[in-house]
């Protein structure tokens, strides 16, 4: 059984959060109970998106879990639940870049020519 996480509001318009999974490879729609194959070759990836404004949190996928952070063999719901967790753990952990930028003008659209 899944465990049941609740979602954060979207950031920007606080509307109600969707989360979706893709095969990786083909684009197509991936249920949430979609059963890994047994050599667990497969790729997924998920992300949450706002249903009324369209913001979309970050893309996870199997790929870069597998090559980056070293975790294999994820069922489609799993993709899903770090998506989520994603989506809900925001923070300020960037911000120093922003501050950073700041000064040198990074953080006006359009940047002045360099
Ligand atoms: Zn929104």
């Amino acid at each position: 059984m899944i465990e049941a996480i609740k979602m954060a509001p979207c950031p920007f318009c606080e509307g109600p959060p969707c989360v979706i999974a893709h095969d990786f490879m083909t684009g197509e729609v991936m249920a949430m109970d979609r059963p890994q194959t047994e050599h667990f070759d497969e790729a997924y990836s998920a992300h949450v998106w706002c249903h009324s404004c369209g913001a979309q949190g970050p893309l996870i996928d199997t790929c870069s879990l597998c090559t980056f952070e070293h975790i294999h063999d994820l069922k489609v719901a799993d993709v899903m639940r770090i998506a989520v967790e994603h989506w809900n753990g925001r923070d300020s952990k960037a911000r120093n870049c922003y501050d950073a930028g700041e000064g040198e003008g990074l953080n006006v659209w359009p940047r002045a020519a360099i």
